[in-house]
C-alpha cells in the first residue's frame, strides 16, 4: 500500500515524501479514505500509531476542496486536545504536512497571554488546535467565530474526559454548527466515551488498529515482586525453568540492555541487545538470529522495539517497568497477536511500585502478582529514585507524560 492510493492531493503527497514516509500506517490506511469521503469517524488509536497524520492529512486535503471562508475570526477546522503539549505536536504535524499549502494554523492554550492569541485569530486562521479551557475564554470574548467550521477533531478523547473536560467539551459543542465533519480519537472506549460519541457523531465509521495497542485478553499478565539486585537471577530462572525459547526483554536504558545481555550470555543463555546505539547492521543481525531461533533472548529498549518487525512472540518480559504507562501497553502488545496466546511478565522492585500503579490505572486493570519461591522481596529494602540514562526518573517521567 502506498500513499498515492489514498486519494490525497499532490501537495500533501509531496510533503509526505519530504518526511520520508513510504507507507501509510494501518490507522492512516483505514481512516484517510473514510475521512476524504466525508464520513464521521470513531477511531481507537493511541500515540505512536500515526493517528495525527491520519486526521491531519485528509483535513488538509478537504480544505482545498471546499470554499475558503476567510472572514475575520472565522475558522474552518478545530482540533481539541487534552494538553498543550499535544496541541503543539498536532500543530507541528499540520505545518509539516501542510507546508505546500496556504493554510494557516495556530495553537491555543491557557497559561500564556491571551492577547496574542486574539490578535492571531483576528488576522485569520484556518485551523485551530486548542485545549478546551482557553478556547472557551476566547469564545466568550467573541474572539473566535465557529459559524463556518467544517471539521472538529477530538484527539485523545479519553484523556480529556479523565482530566475533567467533559463540561467544557459540551459547552464547545453547543457553539459549533451541526453540519460539520467530526472525528473522535480515543485509546479506550469507556461508556462515557461511547455516550459522548453518540451525541456528536453522525453514522460514524469505526476505525480500529491492530492489537498492538490494547492490553488484549489473550495476553496473560503477571507481576513478580523481586528485589532490585535479584532481577537477573530471577530472569535466568524463569527462562530456564520454563524453557523459554523466544523472549523479548525490555530494559529502560541502552546501558542496561547491554549489561543484561552480557549477564545472560554468562549464564549460558543466548542473547542479543537491540537499541539506538547499535548500527543498523548489528540490529538486523540480532533480529535475524532471534527469528531463526539461534538467539533466545532479545534485550531491547522501548524506542528500538518500536521498529521491530516480529510477527508474534510467546513471551515479553519487563525487566524494568517503563516510565510511561503507555509504553507498557506497547511492550506487551508484542505478544499475543493474531489470536495466539501470549504472556507478559514484569519484574517489579520496590522502586517501581508507583510506576506499576500508574500502569494499572492507565490500562484500567489490576495485574496479578505471583510470588516466586525464594525471591520474596526483602521488606527492609527501601525504594530509591529510578536511575535513567538520560536523567532522573521521576522528572523524566513527568516530561514524557506531558510530551505525549
Ligand atoms: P502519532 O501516533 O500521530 O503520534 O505518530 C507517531 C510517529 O509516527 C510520529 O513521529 C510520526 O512522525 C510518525 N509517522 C506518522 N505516519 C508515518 C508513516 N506513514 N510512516 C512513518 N512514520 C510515520
Amino acid at each position: 500500500m502506498s500513499f498515492t492510493k489514498l486519494g490525497l492531493s499532490q501537495p500533501l503527497l509531496r510533503a509526505i515524501k519530504d518526511q520520508g514516509y513510504t507507507t501509510p500506517t494501518p490507522i492512516q490506511e483505514q481512516a484517510i479514505p473514510l475521512i476524504i469521503q466525508k464520513r464521521d469517524i470513531l477511531a481507537a488509536a493511541q500515540t505512536g500509531t500515526g493517528k495525527t497524520a491520519g486526521f491531519t492529512l485528509p483535513i488538509l486535503h478537504l480544505l482545498s476542496h471546499s470554499k475558503p471562508h476567510m472572514q475575520k475570526k472565522q475558522i474552518r477546522a478545530l482540533v481539541l486536545t487534552p494538553t498543550r503539549e499535544l496541541a503543539a505536536q498536532v500543530q507541528e504535524s499540520v505545518q509539516t504536512y501542510g507546508k505546500h499549502l496556504p493554510y494557516k494554523s495556530t495553537v491555543i492554550f491557557g497559561g500564556v497571554g491571551i492577547n496574542p492569541q486574539i490578535a492571531t485569530l483576528r488576522r485569520g486562521v484556518d485551523i485551530v488546535i486548542a485545549t478546551p479551557g482557553r478556547l472557551l475564554d476566547l469564545a466568550s470574548q467573541k474572539a473566535i467565530d465557529f459559524s463556518q467550521l467544517e471539521f472538529l477533531v477530538l484527539d485523545e478523547a479519553d484523556r480529556m474526559l479523565d482530566m475533567g473536560f467533559i463540561h467544557d467539551i459540551k459547552r464547545i459543542l453547543k457553539m459549533l454548527p451541526p453540519h460539520r465533519q467530526t472525528l473522535l480519537f480515543s485509546a479506550t472506549f469507556s461508556s462515557e466515551i461511547k455516550k459522548l460519541a453518540s451525541g456528536m457523531l453522525h453514522h460514524p465509521a469505526l476505525v480500529e488498529v491492530a492489537r498492538e495497542n490494547s492490553t488484549a485478553e489473550q495476553i496473560s499478565q503477571v507481576v513478580h515482586l523481586v528485589d532490585r539486585s535479584r532481577k537477573r537471577e530471577l530472569l535466568v530462572k524463569l527462562i530456564r525453568d520454563n524453557n523459554w525459547k523466544q523472549v523479548l526483554v525490555f530494559t529502560r536504558t541502552k546501558h542496561g540492555a547491554n549489561r543484561l545481555t552480557k549477564q545472560l550470555e554468562e549464564a549460558g543463555i543466548t542473547a542479543a541487545a537491540i537499541h539506538g546505539n547499535k548500527s543498523q547492521g548489528a540490529r538486523t543481525k540480532a533480529l535475524a538470529g532471534f527469528k531463526a531461533n539461534e538467539v533466545s533472548v532479545l534485550v531491547a529498549t522501548d524506542i528500538a522495539a518500536r521498529g521491530l518487525d516480529i510477527e508474534s512472540l510467546p513471551h515479553v518480559v519487563n525487566y524494568e517497568l517503563p516510565n510511561v504507562a503507555e509504553d507498557y501497553v506497547h511492550r506487551i502488545g508484542r505478544t499475543g497477536r493474531a489470536g495466539k496466546l501470549g504472556e507478559a511478565v514484569s519484574l517489579v522492585c520496590v522502586d517501581e511500585h508507583a510506576l506499576l500503579r500508574g500502569i494499572e490505572k492507565f490500562s484500567k486493570q489490576k495485574i496479578k502478582k505471583v510470588a516466586i519461591q525464594g525471591f520474596s522481596p526483602n521488606p527492609d529494602i527501601k525504594a530509591e529514585p529510578i536511575q535513567n540514562g538520560s536523567g532522573g526518573g521521576k522528572n523524566r517521567n513527568r516530561r514524557q507524560q506531558k510530551r505525549r
